[in-house]
């Protein structure tokens, strides 16, 4: 008989939490990386305590979609006009090689981890130019960080399928590797014609694959683009509703109101899911590139009124489409609420669900709770309201990953004297 000592009531108990819509704080039970008690006030050991101190806790942030193999490789470019930079861009990724890649992507989910990013849906170039070294990299870096940062990889033809010959095959070889969605951007291509090549391919591959696809469509801010109209006629087409996502639908913004309606009647038709990339877009588009006419945005209210599960992502970071970025989904929110012009507490709000829960369903996810039997993937704020995280970024917050303290920010604490 062995008679070793028990262990802990919960491997975590974290007390006075304040949590979103509620008022009373409550304690929260964590036990084999699950929460498995909330209550007004929970007793026991624990072999580890957090007092909350009325902070807010939230689950963890989820991006949906976030270009992590092009991270930090910005300097790479050198310093020259827009259009040579983007020929450029080519020409640096095939001087990518797998290490190169690992090494910019664990820098990316270190950052990640720190802000409370949780789950990561990665958007990867699968293409002439970097074959499949990304793609390997990226897979290195995610195996490096399981268990703090759940990344999974969708295969991206960045190069075109018509455009770049190579890409279709490169596809599969990423599927067969475990890729988790395909994607797309069927701007790339000559013609309308290969366009609809693009997307049909893309279509045909996750259908045989038994992947979602996720798509930029109607990525630049021109009302003549009707890629996220043609992706959603070719899903129901090819009997693909509730699989595919669109991603930026910056023309949206611009198509005349009765078109965006109609445009959105087909998502809706199609049961599509759109994902915005606000901070990436704000800079990269908007008007003529001298007069900003509008804001590299889309229609965020429209499509929420709609029905239309829509979530936010970071896109770049420090690469050629976008010079910022620190990978904190709460400056997303924020900067989301901004782009899209969401005012009201209820907005803000749903700007927050749109880097939690919403973009976890959007990527297929267990969607996030602070509730007896989700996954213990939390964030434990200082702040003790949304606004107040919002308005004292990036504040003080504790990451919380199955169970486990994997990082936080120290954050900035001010006040007038
Ligand atoms: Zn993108």
């Amino acid at each position: 008989m062995s008679d070793a000592a028990p262990g802990p009531d919960w491997d975590l108990l974290i007390h006075d939490a304040g949590r979103l819509d509620e008022v009373e704080p409550v304690s929260i039970g964590i036990r084999g990386g699950r929460i498995e008690a909330v209550a007004p006030s929970l007793e026991g050991t624990a072999a580890e305590r957090i007092d909350a101190r009325g902070g807010l806790v939230t689950p963890s942030f989820v991006d949906p979609h976030f270009h992590i193999d092009k991270v930090l490789s910005r300097d790479l470019l050198g310093a020259l006009g827009p259009q040579e930079a983007f020929d450029r861009a080519r020409e640096v990724k095939t001087r990518f090689t797998v290490a190169d890649v690992e090494e910019r992507a664990s820098q990316a989910l270190r950052l990640a981890a720190a802000h409370g990013i949780g789950r990561l849906h990665a958007q990867i170039d699968v293409d002439f130019a970097t074959r499949l070294v990304s793609f390997e990299g990226v897979m290195r870096a995610r195996d490096r960080f399981a268990g703090v940062v759940d990344v999974t990889l969708a295969a991206f033809p960045q190069e075109g399928i018509v455009a770049d010959k190579e890409a279709p095959a490169l596809l599969r070889e990423a599927l067969e590797m475990g890729a988790a969605a395909v994607g797309g951007l069927p701007e790339v291509e000559a013609s309308v014609a290969d366009q609809r090549t693009h997307v049909d391919t893309c279509l045909e591959l996750a259908a045989e694959f038994g992947v979602p696809v996720e798509m930029h469509a109607d990525y630049m801010d021109r009302a003549e683009l009707k890629t996220l109209e043609m992706l959603a006629d070719a899903t129901v087409a090819h009997g693909m509703q509730g699989r595919v996502v669109g991603s930026h639908c910056n023309a949206l913004a611009v198509y005349p109101d009765d078109e965006a309606g109609r445009v959105i009647d087909k998502v809706l038709a199609a049961d599509m899911a759109i994902t915005v990339l606000p901070i990436a877009n704000l800079q990269m588009l908007g008007g003529d590139g001298r007069t900003p006419r509008n804001r590299g945005s889309s229609r965020v209210k429209e499509l929420l009124d709609a029905g239309v599960n829509v979530a936010a992502g970071a896109d770049n970071m420090y690469d050629i489409w976008y010079r910022f970025n620190r990978m904190d989904p709460a400056e997303l929110a924020y900067m989301t609420v901004h782009s899209a012009g969401m005012r009201t507490d209820e907005e803000v709000r749903e700007g927050f669900e749109m880097v939690t829960t919403r973009a976890a369903r959007i990527i297929g996810a267990p969607v996030p709770a602070v509730a007896a039997g989700s996954a213990a993937d939390l964030v434990v704020f200082e702040a003790t309201s949304l606004v107040d995280i919002l308005r004292r970024l990036p504040g003080r917050r504790i990451h919380i990953k199955g169970g486990r303290r994997v990082g936080g920010v120290e954050g900035s604490f001010w006040s007038a004297a």
